[in-house]
């Protein structure tokens, strides 16, 4: 439960000879960009290094280019009592998915993360949830280690920053320096955002096409400042990839109406991975741990049960709480 800087997490890293590294399930640019970023220099230095994460079975398509060197194993390889486990860009243990349980198997565990519902599950935490992405904590971590940022490196670690910053509209002074240095690397923005945010299969628009088709507004919810909301079932998802699934919720938080936006995402009969957004005076994270979730004050999201309008019921009441606004 130790609280650590990241001189201190380098020490316990420079210490290991064989480190695995876990993210999320479903991870997204951030959390895999962290876990190769630190993984690529853990290499460099003749670390043996492993990366993973509970499911799905594969990483993105969109990110899979980011793993250079083949890092990533599937989650039966994942040794069950691993020297070093590091855990990134994971708020919770549960959010590990089907690697949580080596956690629980009682080794060192460094949390690497920057999400302000961060439980500390780790032996060894470096949270930092004014960090506007976890790469940035995983940049000091490598540059503690005296690892040189190549191209490589840089890129996961631009993944991560262009993603979480919303393109880095969301981005402090220096988090723009710690962009410049990535590009000083040489990494190529334009094809990375390309890459990660602008590329497309034409099932997706499909999908959106039913998906928006659907959506509806609720002006009234949030005392006022109107609640716009969307479904997408798993019938819609034909030939769409999870990641584009993901992507739906940046498309309906554009309503100019809305202050609050959900987007349900089903991922069984009766299970659905919700995401929630807000524009600028919620805070959404209210909402998604009333409902067993967690996240950022403007983004969050939970994982729950039931059917479609239950889900949406449940959203609605805590929409009622006034405390949120
Ligand atoms: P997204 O909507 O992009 O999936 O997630 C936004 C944020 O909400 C994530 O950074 C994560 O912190 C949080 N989040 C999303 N889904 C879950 C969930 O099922 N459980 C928890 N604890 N947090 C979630
Ligand atoms: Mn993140």
């Amino acid at each position: 439960m130790t609280g650590v800087d990241a001189r201190e997490a380098a020490e316990l890293l420079r210490a290991a000879t064989d480190v695995t590294l876990i993210a999320h399930v479903n991870p997204d640019a951030d959390a895999l960009g962290s876990a190769l970023a630190l993984g690529l220099g853990l290499h460099r230095r003749g670390v043996r290094v492993r990366v993973s994460f509970g499911a799905p079975r594969e990483a993105p398509n969109s990110l899979r280019a980011l793993d250079f060197e083949g890092l990533i194993v599937p989650v039966e390889e994942v040794p069950h009592a691993p020297e070093l486990l590091v855990a990134v860009d994971c708020g919770s243990v549960d959010r590990l998915g089907g690697l949580a349980d080596r956690v629980a198997a009682g080794g060192p565990v460094l949390v690497i993360d920057h999400h302000a519902s961060n439980t500390r599950f780790g032996t060894h935490n470096l949270v930092d949830e004014h960090a506007e992405a976890t790469v940035v904590l995983v940049l000091d971590v490598l540059d503690e280690l005296g690892v040189v940022i190549d191209e490589p490196i840089a890129r996961c670690l631009y993944a991560g920053l262009v993603t979480d910053t919303s393109s880095f509209r969301r981005a402090r002074p220096r988090t723009h320096e710690i962009a410049a240095r990535l590009l000083e690397s040489g990494v190529d923005s334009d094809a990375v955002s390309r890459e990660l945010m602008d590329t497309h299969s034409f099932a997706w628009l499909r999908m959106l096409s039913a998906v928006l088709g659907r959506a509806e507004f609720e002006p009234d919810a949030v005392g006022g400042l109107g609640w716009a909301h969307a479904v997408v079932r798993l019938s819609d998802m034909d030939g769409v990839r999870w990641e584009e699934v993901e992507s739906v919720v940046d498309v309906v938080r554009t309503a100019a109406e809305a202050e609050v936006t959900s987007v349900l995402k089903q991922v069984a009969e009766r299970r659905w991975s919700v995401s929630l957004r807000a524009t600028s005076r919620v805070d959404v994270r209210m909402v998604a741990n009333s409902l067993g979730g967690g996240g950022h004050r403007l983004a969050a999201g939970f994982t729950t049960d039931g059917s479609e309008q239950d889900v949406l019921a449940a959203i609605r009441a805590e929409l009622r709480d006034p405390t949120l606004i």
